[in-house]
């Protein structure tokens, strides 16, 4: 299998050149496509020997030449043209979709308009534009197999199951680190704070997003799209263990869980393999270890991200793609120290109440959307500040 790795250097990228060295005989390295990290592109391209590698800027992409000269014979490109090209490479068989945020969109897109396997770690890109990514994937024949870890549990539960048969699924949430934090501690919350996960190891906007629960609103707009069920059937079930990564419930009460360590190896080494699976890829579960599995309700006072999410699908049209966009921009001034924690959802709402939901869905007013939730949540941002 020849793979393609869009956004290698960061979390989701690593794990999966880790899988594909573990597993060498059956994973190559084709393309490799990056944003800043310009060194550790370089001992990938060493160490992986891939024929094509992108990184954002050209002025990187012209050292990484310079440094790889005559001995490897990759070429390397720059910009939003080159990670089209790894996108849609004609050689990969698989494409992973790990660009963190919005700025995955567009290669994600690409690789689907070329046919591809697409391994989907990039959750804003379904959130954005789901309808368009879901019907370009069945006009292109591309198959979407989610990487997030709650996705794929419901993905491999659902296997061939009736629809019928479904009930309602049942996303797990960790809750993050401040789960019994009142409103007031919510309050004084930093951002060092925010990035000490308990269970996961991610990057910084995931884990911020998960200490919001704004992850598990955009995972609630994903599952939507990805397994096509209305948003009464998805519900969220906080499980601070992280060892239930979903669960689906059928109509005679019957639930499957989809247990394991919490490691995206898991779920990544899944997207690469299925229907098969590889040998060893997590650490097995040592259930007189783990004691008990614990189960609550979310808060949604709290956390009124989850409220904005069933918000967002019922309004539909270009509403995610504003939810997205303004809480990207909301968690980059949180960590700037601008805005307090809980200011996150208050920014994000106040960006969707602004919103007139008129324009067609389609792409270009789907990038003009998040264009203008950015602008106006730069403003809500100062007004929040002052207030
Ligand atoms: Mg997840």
């Amino acid at each position: 299998m020849k793979i393609a790795i869009l956004g290698s250097t960061g979390s989701i990228g690593t794990s999966t050149l880790e899988i594909i060295e573990k597993y060498h005989d059956r994973y190559e390295v084709v393309a490799l496509a990056a944003g800043k990290n310009e060194a550790l592109l370089a001992r990938q391209i060493e160490q992986f020997n891939p024929r094509l590698a992108c990184i954002t800027e050209e002025d990187s992409a012209m050292r990484l030449r310079s440094l790889t000269g005559r001995s490897k014979s990759v070429e390397i490109v720059s910009g939003a043209d080159g990670m089209t090209r790894v996108a849609s490479l004609p050689d990969a068989d698989i494409v992973v979709a790990a660009i963190s945020g919005s700025p995955g969109l567009l290669p994600t897109i690409a690789a689907v308009r070329a046919g591809k396997t697409v391994a989907l770690a990039n959750k804003e890109s379904l959130v954005m534009a789901g309808s368009l990514i879901t019907d370009e994937a069945r006009r292109y024949k591309s198959k979407i197999i989610p990487v997030d870890s709650e996705h794929s549990a419901i993905f491999q539960l659902l296997n061939g199951r009736s629809r019928n048969d479904i009930k309602k699924i049942i996303l797990t949430a960790s809750g993050g680190p401040f789960l019994n934090h009142t409103k007031e501690e919510l309050d004084k919350v930093l951002p060092e704070d925010a990035l000490k996960h308990p269970r996961w190891k991610m990057g910084n906007k995931v884990t911020t997003d998960s200490a919001s629960l704004m992850n598990k609103a955009l995972e609630i707009i994903e599952a939507y799209w990805l397994f096509g069920l209305p948003q009464e059937k998805i519900s969220v079930v906080i499980h601070p263990q992280s060892i239930i990564h979903s669960m689906v419930e059928l109509i005679d009460g019957t639930v499957f869980a989809k247990l394991s360590q919490p490691d995206m190896k898991g779920p990544i080494a899944y997207a690469l393999s299925c229907p098969e699976r590889l040998r060893d890829t997590v650490a097995p579960l040592d259930f007189s270890m783990i004691g008990k599995l614990t189960f609550s309700e979310p808060d949604m006072e709290r956390f009124p991200s989850l409220k904005l999410a069933y918000r967002a699908l019922k309004q539909g049209g270009l509403v995610p793609s504003v939810m997205n966009a303004a809480n990207e921009v909301a968690v980059e001034k949180f960590h700037e120290r601008v805005l307090k924690f809980s200011s996150i959802p208050v920014l994000t709402e106040k960006a969707m109440d602004r919103f007139k939901n008129e324009k067609t869905l389609n792409l270009e007013n789907i990038l003009w959307a998040g264009d203008w939730a950015r602008q106006e949540s730069e403003k809500i941002a100062e007004e929040l500040k002052k207030g």
